[in-house]
């Protein structure tokens, strides 16, 4: 199966797309890991988004989609992969979709992990992070009630990141960019929802479960 993985931050994402490519058996490929993989390799590519990472500059588009052209042309991924992280936006949906012509193959199914904007900041802006062994807790889920961590009793505090604004300011910066994403995959006929409120089996199980009548 030719899997796309989209979801807003604070979905579970990364942990779903861990799942589901394991349970489907075929390789996790995120824009993270082939970043990480060319520039600890030393690749043509990885030097160049260094230069521009080192600078602060975004990796452009042209080599982002030069790793992701080489990584889907690995072994493992011919009869299958899931990705996460890219396509971004519709430019590069297009572009994966004429690289996976040029392959002979197509996208089989864009999965969207579906969750409220108030349910993100309740999982992200409860957290609290250990200013000592950085253990993190959740105020709701663990029902944490002092800021003192009981592993190692250092104290806890709320990073910039888990802040209610910020997390909305993602949110709305997801919604404006991956909105347009979601409408192209809905027109071409292969985009799936799946509700991602609630514990981490079950949404795996649901995504299963959605993704049933396209397993051959
Ligand atoms: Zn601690």
């Amino acid at each position: 199966m030719r899997l796309v993985l989209v979801g807003p931050p604070g979905a579970g994402k990364g942990t779903q797309a861990q799942f589901i490519a394991s349970n489907l058996s075929i390789p996790k490929i995120s824009t993270g890991d082939i970043f990480r993989a060319n520039v600890s390799g030393g690749t043509e590519l990885g030097k160049l988004a260094k230069e521009y990472m080192d600078r602060g500059d975004l990796v452009p588009d042209e080599v982002t989609i030069a790793m992701v052209r080489d990584r889907l042309s690995e072994s493992d991924a011919q009869d299958g992969f899931l990705l996460d992280g890219f396509p971004r936006n519709v430019p590069q949906a297009e572009i994966l979709k004429k690289m996976l012509e040029e392959f002979g193959v197509a996208l089989d199914i864009v999965l969207e992990l579906v969750v409220d904007d108030d349910e993100v900041v309740r999982r992200l802006a409860g957290r609290r992070t250990c200013s000592q062994c950085g253990r993190i807790w959740h105020v709701d889920f663990d029902d944490k009630k002092d800021d003192v961590c009981d592993a190692c009793g250092g104290h806890l505090y709320q990073r910039d990141d888990d802040k209610e604004a910020t997390i909305r300011h993602r949110l709305e910066v997801y919604q404006e960019q991956t909105a347009p994403l979601v409408s192209f995959y809905a027109q071409e006929r292969i985009l799936v929802g799946v509700d991602a409120t609630g514990p981490v089996e079950e949404v795996t199980q649901r995504a299963m479960e959605a993704l049933s009548p396209y397993i051959d």
